[in-house]
């Protein structure tokens, strides 16, 4: 048998929430196949493993039924956000969908949770993510460092305050393109919030 490869799938950022339709579902049963394994994961992305050689192919196949095709592994996961339920635009679903697009997928020195909340309730659990995204009434609040595994669990501490929305991306793929620059190895996105401070990340990301 030939080499094999992870990949992750996700439905696109919608109203409602990780929706899949049952020919979305059938896609990935088919390209899996019948031995498959398809592990669902903590951040809304599912993992099945294909042959490395159809890998490209099946993501086209994927992606033609409105599903979205990531690296697995260390990388940035795609956006987890909430399910909109403030309505698309007050909740700023197409805000969430061009960040999605901006930082999904991108290779890291470990893996990258960013959330996102379409408001102040937060039920997407922004201040656990490595990035967390709120959006406040017309502006967007930036949190970072959270870190929900293990037994000393933190909150994300807030770095910007009152983004304007054409700001939002710039500063985000600002603070990833940073961690790469950066890190140390293997490091931690929440150790490495602490070690450069959050003072020169405001620096980075403003
Ligand atoms: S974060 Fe706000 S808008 Fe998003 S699902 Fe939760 S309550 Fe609704």
């Amino acid at each position: 048998m030939g080499e094999k490869i992870k990949i992750a799938i996700s439905t696109a950022i919608q109203a409602g929430g990780s929706l899949f339709t049952p020919e979305q579902l059938a896609i990935i049963s088919r390209v899996a196949g019948a031995d498959a394994k398809i592990e669902m994961t903590t951040f809304k992305q599912l993992y099945v493993e294909v042959p490395l050689e159809r890998r490209d192919t099946i993501k086209e196949k994927l992606e033609r039924y409105g599903l979205e095709v990531y690296p697995a592994g260390f990388a940035t996961k795609s956006l987890i956000a909430c399910n909109f339920c403030k309505g698309a635009e007050e909740a700023g679903l197409v805000t969430a969908q061009v960040l999605n697009k901006a930082i999904a997928g991108i290779e890291t020195p470990t893996s990258l949770k960013i959330g996102y909340a379409g408001c102040a309730l937060g039920t997407s659990e922004p201040l656990l993510k490595d990035i967390g995204v709120v959006k406040m009434r017309d502006t967007f609040d930036i949190y970072v460092g959270g870190e929900p595994k293990g037994l000393k669990t933190s909150f994300a501490r807030l770095l910007i305050s009152g983004l304007t929305e054409d700001r939002l991306v710039p500063a985000v793929t600002a603070i990833i393109d940073y961690y790469k620059a950066h890190a140390k190895g293997k490091e931690k996105f929440s150790k490495f919030v602490d070690r450069v401070s959050l003072e020169q990340l405001q620096h980075i990301a403003g």
